[in-house]
C-alpha cells in the first residue's frame, strides 16, 4: 500500500515511524514532513492547506491511504475531496470535522446522544451573553465557538472576568469570525484526561489515554501552548474511567453522527474532566493529539497500518491492537521565547546519542536540515519520548535524553509527569 501522511510535526514523525516497518507498506510519503520523517519516508513539498495539490499528488502517485495529522485539512474537506477521486482517508469529512470546528455542534451532539458534559448555552448577541452571566454567576467558562488555536477559552473565576471575555470575543472580535458566537459552560472540577479512539464510522478501537501539559511554565503557569509534554497512563484514569468513556462518550457520539448522516472516521480525541462521579466531555478533536501521539504510539506492539486502513475503509470490527505494559512520557523542547517570539536557526547536537538511550524516541517537530546538521526552525522543536516499566522510569529516561541534547536556544518544562507520579504514590 502507498501511503501519504499530511503534516510536519512530532505527531507526523511518530505516525511515520509507526507504519514505516509495516509489511503492508510499499511506499511512504509525508507532506511536507520534517528532517525526522525524511529518515523513514520521502518528504513532499506540499502544505496541508494545499488541498487541490495534495489530492492531485495522491492521484498521480496512486496513493492507497491518506493520513492527515492536523485538523486544518480535515476541516477544509480533504477527506471529501479524496473520496470524490476514490482514495481512502483516515480522517473525517468536513461535516463530521465540525466536532472540532464548532463547540456548539459538539455540545448539541453531546446532548442528543446523552453524553455527560457541562451544562451550556450559546449566544450570538453579546447583550444576551452578558445577561446570562449575571443570572448564573461564576466560576464559568466562556468559549469562542470556532477554532481559535487554543486561545478561545476563558475559565472565569469572577463575573467580571466572564464579562471581559465576552467583550473581547464578541465585541472586540479578538479571534475574528470564530467569536461570532460564544458557548458559555458550567465550570467542571477534577483532573483532565485525553482519550483516543480510532473510528470507522460505527466501531471504535481504544488507542490510549494521556494527560498533557498545556501551559508553558512549571506548575502549570504562564500562557497556553500547543503542548509542552504528555504522559500515559495518568493515574487518575483507571480502567473503569476508560470503559465509561468508551461506553458513554465515544460510542454514543459515533452513533449520533451516523444518525445525522455524517459518520466519523479517523482519530477521535475526547478531552474529558474526571469528576467525582465520572468523566465529563469537555471537547472533541478530530485528530491525534501532539504530543499525545508521540506518547502513545511508542507503547504500541502491533502493526498500526492495517488498523488505519480498516478505519478508513469501515472495516474496524475485527481489528485488535496489542499494547506494551508500562508507561510513556514525552518532553517537548521549545525555542526560548515560545509561545511568544523566538529565534530560529540554532544548531542542535546529540540527537543520535539521545535516540540510542534505552526506551527513548526522539521525534522532530520544528527542525530543518542544514549541511548534515539539524537546526531549530519552529517554536516546538523536538518531542523527546521514553517508555519505561512505570511512569517514574519513563520520565527519568525522557529527561536523560533531553540532557544529552545540546541546543543553546532551547528550553523545556522540568516537571512533566511530576504531578502524576506524586498522585500515583498515594
Ligand atoms: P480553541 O478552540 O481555542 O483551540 P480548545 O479547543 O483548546 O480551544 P477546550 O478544549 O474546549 O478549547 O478548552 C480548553 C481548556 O479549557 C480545557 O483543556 C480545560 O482546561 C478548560 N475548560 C474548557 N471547558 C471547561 C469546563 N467546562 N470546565 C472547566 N474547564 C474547562
Amino acid at each position: 500500500m502507498r501511503v501519504l501522511i499530511i503534516g510536519s510535526g512530532g505527531r507526523e514523525h511518530a505516525l511515520a515511524r509507526a507504519i514505516a516497518a509495516s509489511p503492508l507498506l510499499s511506499k511512504l510519503y509525508v507532506a511536507p514532513g520534517n528532517p525526522g520523517t525524511a529518515a523513514c519516508a520521502e518528504n513532499v513539498p506540499l502544505r496541508g492547506s494545499d488541498i487541490a495539490g495534495l489530492v492531485a499528488f495522491a492521484v498521480e502517485q496512486k496513493i492507497g491511504l491518506v493520513i492527515p495529522g492536523p485538523e486544518a485539512p480535515l476541516v477544509a474537506g480533504i477527506a471529501d475531496a479524496l473520496a470524490a477521486v476514490g482514495i481512502a482517508c483516515c480522517g473525517p469529512g468536513a461535516a463530521a470535522a465540525q466536532l472540532e470546528g464548532s463547540k456548539e455542534f459538539t455540545k448539541e451532539i453531546a446532548d442528543a446522544a446523552g453524553i455527560p458534559t457541562a451544562a451550556w448555552a450559546s449566544f450570538t448577541h453579546a447583550g444576551e451573553a452578558h445577561e446570562y452571566i449575571e443570572a448564573v454567576g461564576a466560576p464559568i467558562v466562556i468559549k469562542a465557538d470556532g477554532l481559535a488555536a487554543g486561545k478561545g477559552v476563558v475559565v472565569a473565576a469572577t463575573p467580571e472576568e466572564a464579562h471581559e471575555a465576552v467583550t473581547a470575543i464578541m465585541e472586540d472580535m479578538v479571534h475574528g469570525a470564530a467569536g461570532a458566537k460564544v458557548v458559555i459552560e458550567q465550570c467542571l472540577v477534577g483532573e483532565e484526561i485525553s482519550v483516543f479512539a480510532l473510528c470507522d464510522g460505527l466501531d471504535a478501537l481504544y488507542l490510549g489515554v494521556a494527560a498533557d501539559h498545556k501551559r508553558v511554565g512549571e506548575g502549570d503557569t504562564g500562557p497556553n501552548t500547543g503542548g509542552m509534554g504528555a504522559i500515559s497512563p495518568p493515574p487518575w484514569a483507571p480502567p473503569a474511567v476508560i470503559e465509561e468513556t468508551m461506553a458513554r462518550v465515544i460510542r454514543p457520539a459515533l452513533a449520533e453522527m451516523v444518525k445525522r448522516g455524517m459518520p466519523f472516521r479517523g482519530f477521535l480525541f475526547a478531552g474529558l474532566m474526571v469528576e467525582h462521579d465520572g468523566p465529563k466531555l469537555i471537547e472533541f478533536n478530530v485528530r491525534f493529539g501532539d504530543p499525545e501521539c508521540e506518547t502513545l504510539l511508542p507503547l504500541l506492539d502491533s502493526d498500526l497500518l492495517p488498523a488505519l486502513a480498516a478505519a478508513a475503509g469501515g472495516r474496524l470490527k475485527n481489528v485488535a491492537l496489542r499494547w506494551k505494559d508500562g508507561a510513556s512520557a514525552t518532553v517537548v523542547m521549545c525555542a526560548k521565547g515560545y509561545p511568544g517570539a523566538y529565534a530560529t536557526g540554532g544548531e542542535i547536537y546529540g540527537l543520535e546519542e539521545a535516540g540510542a538511550l534505552p526506551g527513548v524516541n526522539v521525534f522532530h517537530a520544528g527542525t530543518m536540515a542544514d549541511q548534515g546538521g539539524i537546526l531549530a526552525n519552529g517554536g516546538r522543536v523536538l518531542a523527546v519520548n521514553a517508555v519505561g516499566a512505570d511512569l517514574e522510569q519513563a520520565v527519568a529516561r525522557a529527561y536523560a535524553a533531553v540532557d544529552t541534547i545540546e541546543w543553546d536556544d532551547g528550553f523545556c518544562r522540568r516537571d512533566i509527569g511530576r504531578r502524576a507520579i506524586f498522585a500515583a504514590a498515594f
